[in-house]
């Protein structure tokens, strides 16, 4: 079964909105076997809409939109799709009686503009819809089956799940399609993709491709079978693979964070951390307690911005950073030690550098950053040079991310 999703709204043309409603729509198609091959994004104009409609409902098994389906004028999808099957619009009952009801149920009048969302094409079924007024709206158009859902994230997600989910789940496609992402830090994606080189041969089950984004590096894999069971099985096979491949480098899957990998690992091991930032600011600190439960594991947090910060409350000597500087191996040694004995964590964390844009000397350039960690064996220092080139913003959330990473790999062994 091939399908298309239509987004509709003027708000996603023109980039004020972002369209979620077809990524989320996409994945939960895949998990009952549809595969969805077009996203198409349609602004609030009627006869575009109902040739779009028209020319996807020719060319697709399943074409699923949403959006437009509201009580106002720019709504139009109701009429589009009417246009689109050549049926007319005609006042539905139950529709206007649910809309009724839940006006009711808040206590609100109705209001007439709403009678407008109890109309429907001839021949189309009404989809409740309980946590808003727009009902949704299916049909059987030529050989394809048409599914038209509020735009509205919550009350899309809720009447999908109850209404097309639940019918194409049950029809049992003869084809079960399973995702999984594998998230890895520290390695390039070229690095990755000559390990994984043979896994992403094209047209191979399933499909391995990778991503770059924000460092980090996202292995895709799809698994494609006559039932779930055996697409799982084959997907559970490759990530074993990967991972195997990959070892240290990946830190999770789906949804991870690196720090959602920290924690797990300071849990596991009933160890206590504290961080004692420069450049990033507190973004460690902010990271590692944006999990639920972290005060079983972290202590406290400096952002020692200025010198004097340094020496006060970490006890870096005044002469180590007049003759270093505080952008250095040892000032970042001294600043891990220091916090590490102030706060009596586990494990502390330190990280100094230039954030940029200014600031930079030949000899220590703009995204050179050092990041120290120290346990009850001492202390190590990395410096890493994250590149010139690169926004302030990025220079710090690399930072961040590289000493979440070298606090998860310490906590490996
Ligand atoms: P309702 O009658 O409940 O408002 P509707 O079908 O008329 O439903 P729209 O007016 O098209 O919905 O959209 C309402 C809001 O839902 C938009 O302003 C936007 O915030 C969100 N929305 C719409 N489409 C999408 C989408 N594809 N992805 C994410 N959000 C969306």
């Amino acid at each position: 079964m091939r399908a298309c999703i239509i987004s509709v709204g003027t708000e996603l043309v023109t980039g004020q909105c972002l369209d979620t409603n077809a990524a989320w729509l996409s994945e939960q198609l895949a998990s009952v076997g549809v595969e969805v091959t077009e996203h198409v994004t349609v602004g609030d104009q009627l006869q575009h809409l109902a040739a779009t409609i028209r020319q996807c409902i020719d060319r697709f098994d399943l074409v699923v939109a949403t959006g437009g389906l509201g009580p106002t004028r720019d709504d139009l999808t109701r009429e589009a799709l009417a246009q689109a099957i050549g049926q007319p619009l005609v006042e539905n009952e139950e529709a206007l009686r649910n809309i009724k009801v839940y006006f009711q149920r808040l206590q609100r009048p109705f209001i007439d503009a709403n009678r407008m969302q109890a109309l429907v094409p001839e021949g189309c079924s009404i989809i409740l819809n309980r946590r808003g007024t727009a009902p949704g709206l299916s049909c059987q158009s030529q050989n394809c089956l048409v599914y038209v859902l509020p735009g509205v994230p919550a009350e899309m997600k809720a009447m999908a799940e109850e209404s097309l989910l639940r019918q194409l789940g049950a029809r049992a496609t003869g084809q079960a399609i399973r995702m999984a992402s594998v998230l890895c830090y520290g390695k390039s994606e070229a690095w990755i993709g000559e390990l994984l080189e043979d896994l992403m041969t094209p047209g191979r089950n399933p499909s391995v491709g990778t991503t770059a984004k924000d460092a980090i590096i996202t292995i895709r894999m799809v698994a494609r079978a006559i039932n779930p069971p055996k697409a799982q099985q084959l997907l559970d096979a490759d990530i074993a693979e990967v991972r195997s491949r990959l070892g240290k480098v990946v830190f999770g899957q789906g949804g991870d964070t690196l720090q959602d990998a920290v924690a797990r690992l300071l849990m596991e091991k009933h160890r206590t951390v504290a961080t004692a930032e420069s450049c990033t600011g507190g973004l460690i600190a902010n990271r590692l307690t944006d999990i639920p439960g972290s005060s079983t594991y972290f202590l406290q947090g400096f952002v020692t911005y200025s010198n004097q910060a340094k020496s006060d409350r970490l006890g870096v000597p005044a002469e180590l950073i007049e003759r270093d500087g505080a952008v250095s191996e040892a000032v970042a040694h001294a600043m891990a030690e220091g916090c590490r004995k102030v706060t009596n964590a586990d494990l502390a964390v330190s990280v100094t550098g230039i954030a940029g844009p200014s600031g930079g000397t030949t000899e220590k350039p703009v995204g050179l950053v050092y990041i120290g960690l120290a346990d009850d064996h001492g202390g190590t220092v990395k410096r890493f040079l994250f590149g010139e080139q690169l926004p302030r913003r990025e220079i710090r959330d690399r930072a961040a991310k590289t000493a979440l990473n070298l606090l998860r790999i310490h906590l490996l062994h």
